[in-house]
């Protein structure tokens, strides 16, 4: 060891290990200085003014990278909560909506209570959204949830699901009490909402599900919403709740939906014509196309059975289709047949989705064309209701449809939410009068007046009106005494097979 060594300062070897301390991040180290105030001190007081700094500088940086996660937290919390709710409304959506059963679910799980869930679809909607404009629709669906918030204890939770249909979670509730509150909710929807100057009505479907302990959320959802389609099937506008039978018809709907689908392909259906009769001379005028579906267990099913599950599933397109081509062909071969027949047309009906087909109006023309019968011959009947909330591009079909030269009646009319001033407006040429009318119509003259003054209503709209259902004699006069012309029922002939068309068109003309 050299002497110098041996003297050294020891000030520098604490300089030396305070500088590797601070190296090794330890901050708050500082060296002690001596007083003597030389140049090693000197050294010194630098060293502790740098790791001052430093460890300001550091902490500064700790803070501002705190701060800027807390940001990113609350954006990323904003940004969920975003992708959670419904922008229009502010309720919940299906994804959080899910959450919180599951939630629910697991809370209660130990207590033996289990959460119920209500689902709702508004009745009307898509009218008011056709005839009044999406803001007037967005305008409901914001009362709608307010409506609901209101009905609902702050501790349930209220979300809408997509479109018009909206659920309610609800725990910690008797069943009695969770009834009590779907009835609410109903009720709350009975009061009309105010658009502007319209007073329009929000009236709502209700399908109410009450778990048990175990039910998972997809199964409550999935219950509640087959309630709904009960409530739905029971005229709308009420509360159903789900039991368990509910669940053995839509498996039933899915069998039939399937059986459905082969019938078409495999030659089960079959066309049957009824008369329209002109009733002063008995003189059939036109021939009804009807649809019936022979079952190869179930024997013959008829389209009040099948219809509304193949325009839910869609497969009315498919069925359409082979109606309106089998029709046609028939019509033809009828023609072939009997050129010297009288001209009568032949009506074919039309499913509300059908006139949507985006092939219909070339698949109308190129039948017509394939089996040279002239459009004039042909009438499509379309419900009164389909007619009533159609949309512009419904209008658009209907009115192609006419410059084809093919005839429009209005079936069913009476029926639906008919309004007078619709009536002119309508793109139709002959209105079918529903039986429901004229059912009473020989023992109530008050019955008879008001049909009297639909048939003063519909031919001063410059409609032909055609009443159906006529099944006796006594009716067929009363009608014709208060000057309808044409008629269509049991008691001039039921719908036949097309074998027996041509018999029952060369009859006398007198009715039976
Ligand atoms: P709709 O178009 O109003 O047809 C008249 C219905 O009344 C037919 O029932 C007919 O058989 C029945 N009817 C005729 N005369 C009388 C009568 O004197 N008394 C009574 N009580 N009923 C009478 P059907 O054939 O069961 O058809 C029911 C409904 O199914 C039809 O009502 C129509 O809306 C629909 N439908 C039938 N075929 C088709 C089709 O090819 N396509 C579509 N989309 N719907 C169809
Ligand atoms: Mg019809
Ligand atoms: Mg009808």
């Amino acid at each position: 060891m050299s002497p110098e060594e041996d003297t050294q300062d020891p000030r520098l070897q604490q300089l030396v290990d305070g500088v590797v301390r601070l190296a090794a991040g330890e901050l708050n180290a500082r060296i002690e200085p001596s007083g003597r105030r030389d140049d090693i001190d000197a050294v010194i007081t630098g060293v502790n003014l740098l790791a001052e700094e430093l460890e300001y500088i550091h902490s500064d940086m700790e803070q501002r990278v705190a701060d800027r996660t807390a940001m990113l937290r609350r954006t990323q919390a904003g940004l969920e909560q975003m992708a959670k709710t419904d922008a229009l409304t502010g309720l919940a959506n299906r994804t959080l909506l899910y959450e919180w059963i599951r939630e629910a679910t697991l809370a209660t799980a130990g207590d033996g209570t289990s959460p119920a869930v209500l689902v709702l679809d508004l009745d009307s909607f898509k009218v008011i959204n056709d005839t009044l404009g999406h803001g007037a629709g967005d305008a409901v669906l914001v009362e709608v949830a307010r409506r609901l918030r209101s009905a609902v204890r702050a501790s349930d939770t209220v979300a809408r699901l997509g479109g018009d249909e909206f659920a309610v979670v609800i725990t910690e509730s008797a069943d009695e009490e969770v009834l009590h509150i779907a009835r609410r909710v109903s009720e709350r929807l009975q009061e009309g909402v105010q658009i502007g100057t319209d007073t329009v009505w929000a009236m709502a479907s209700i399908g109410v599900c009450i778990g048990t302990p175990g039910y998972p959320a997809e199964a409550l959802m999935r219950d509640a919403d087959i309630a709904m389609y009960q409530a739905k099937a029971q005229g709308r506008n009420n509360v159903q709740l789900f039991q368990p039978e509910m669940l053995d018809a839509v498996r039933e709907r899915s069998r039939t939906t399937a059986e459905l689908r082969r019938a078409v392909a495999g030659g089960e259906l079959e066309l049957q014509y009824q008369p329209v009769i002109e009733l002063a001379s008995g003189r059939v005028t036109a021939l009804e196309a009807l649809l019936r579906w022979h079952h190869p267990v179930q024997g013959t099913i008829m389209p009040d059975s099948f219809i509304q599950i193949a325009e839910e599933t869609g497969l009315i397109l498919e069925l359409g289709r082979w109606v309106l081509h089998e029709a046609i062909r028939q019509m033809s071969a009828w023609h072939n047949a009997a050129p010297d027949l009288a001209d009568f047309r032949l009506h074919v009906n039309l499913s509300a989705v059908e006139l949507l087909r985006s092939d219909l109006l070339e698949d109308v023309r190129d039948t017509l064309t394939a089996h040279g019968v002239d459009p004039q011959r042909l009438v499509m009947e379309i419900t009164e209701t389909v007619l009533m909330s159609r949309g512009t591009a419904e209008e658009q079909v209907l009115g192609r449809l006419r410059d084809l030269g093919v005839g429009l009646q209005i079936d069913d009319f009476g029926t639906g939410y008919s309004s007078i001033s619709y009536l002119r407006s309508l793109p139709a040429d002959t209105v079918n009068v529903d039986h429901s009318l004229i059912r009473d119509i020989c023992s109530d003259p008050q019955q008879q007046r008001f049909v009297a003054a639909i048939l003063q209503l519909i031919s001063s709209a410059g409609l032909q009106a055609i009443v159906e259902g006529i099944e006796t004699g006594e009716q067929a006069a009363q009608l014709q005494a208060m000057g309808y012309l044409y008629g269509q029922g049991y008691y001039y002939g039921r719908p036949v097979p097309a074998g027996e068309v041509l018999d029952r068109l060369r009859v006398p003309l007198s009715p039976r």
